[in-house]
C-alpha cells in the first residue's frame, strides 16, 4: 500500500533526536534545578522568621500604615469637609452649633465601604482627622462595621458652663443697651 520510507507517496520523516543525548541533558537539568531550589531553601533556613502567631503576637507596622481612624473631637469644628472629600460617602455627622460650642449627634465611619485611601485625612482644616495602626475588625455582623468616632456625645460640662457665661454676658449687654435707650 506505497508506506514505506520515502517512496514517492510518503514524504520521508526527520531523523529522531538522540534519546541518549536526550537522558543526559534531563539530568542536567534535573541537578541544577534541584540545585538552585536546595540553595533557596539553605538560605532561608538560617533567616529569621517572618511569620508572627497573630493575634498573640503582631508585625511591627511601618509608620505610614494606613489603619482605623481616629478623631480628635476637641479640635473638629464640624465643617464637613473629610466628609465631602469621601470618594464613596462613608463619614456621616450631625451637630448642633451654640455659638462656638459645638453639642455633637454623630459622626460616624462605615467600614462596609471605606476604603482607607486616606483622602478625607489631607483636607481637613484642623488637622484632626487620622488614619492609625489599628486595623483589627472582625466581625460577623455588618452593623459593627459602622464604627462612631466621637469621645463623648452632647455637650461637656466645660462646655456647658462656656455655654452659660456667654448668654450671662449677652443678657448683660442686652440690658446694658436697654437701659441706654
Ligand atoms: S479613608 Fe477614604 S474611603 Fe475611608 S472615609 Fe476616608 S476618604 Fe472615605
Ligand atoms: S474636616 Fe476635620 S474639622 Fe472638618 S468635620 Fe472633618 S474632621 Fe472635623
Amino acid at each position: 500500500m506505497g508506506s514505506m520510507e520515502g517512496d514517492a507517496l510518503t514524504p520521508a520523516r526527520p531523523p529522531k533526536p538522540s534519546s541518549f543525548r536526550r537522558w543526559w541533558v534531563n539530568l542536567y537539568e534535573g541537578v541544577v534545578s534541584t540545585a538552585q531550589g536546595m540553595s533557596i531553601t539553605l538560605r532561608t533556613f538560617f533567616k529569621k522568621p517572618v511569620t508572627v502567631q497573630y493575634p498573640e503576637q503582631e508585625l511591627e507596622l511601618d509608620g505610614r500604615y494606613r489603619g482605623i481612624h481616629f478623631l480628635e473631637q476637641d479640635l473638629c469644628i464640624y465643617c464637613d469637609v473629610c466628609a465631602k472629600a469621601c470618594p464613596v460617602d462613608c463619614i456621616e455627622m450631625d451637630a448642633t452649633r451654640h455659638g462656638k460650642e459645638l453639642e455633637w449627634h454623630v459622626f460616624t465611619l462605615d467600614y462596609n465601604r471605606c476604603m482607607l485611601c486616606e483622602l478625607c485625612v489631607y483636607p481637613c482644616p484642623k488637622d484632626c482627622i487620622h488614619q492609625g495602626e489599628e486595623y483589627a475588625l472582625v466581625t460577623e455582623n455588618r452593623e459593627d462595621m459602622v464604627l462612631d468616632l466621637l469621645t463623648w456625645k452632647g455637650l461637656t460640662d466645660e462646655q456647658k458652663q462656656k455655654i452659660a457665661e456667654t448668654e450671662a454676658a449677652k443678657a448683660a449687654r442686652d440690658a446694658e443697651k436697654e437701659k441706654g435707650e
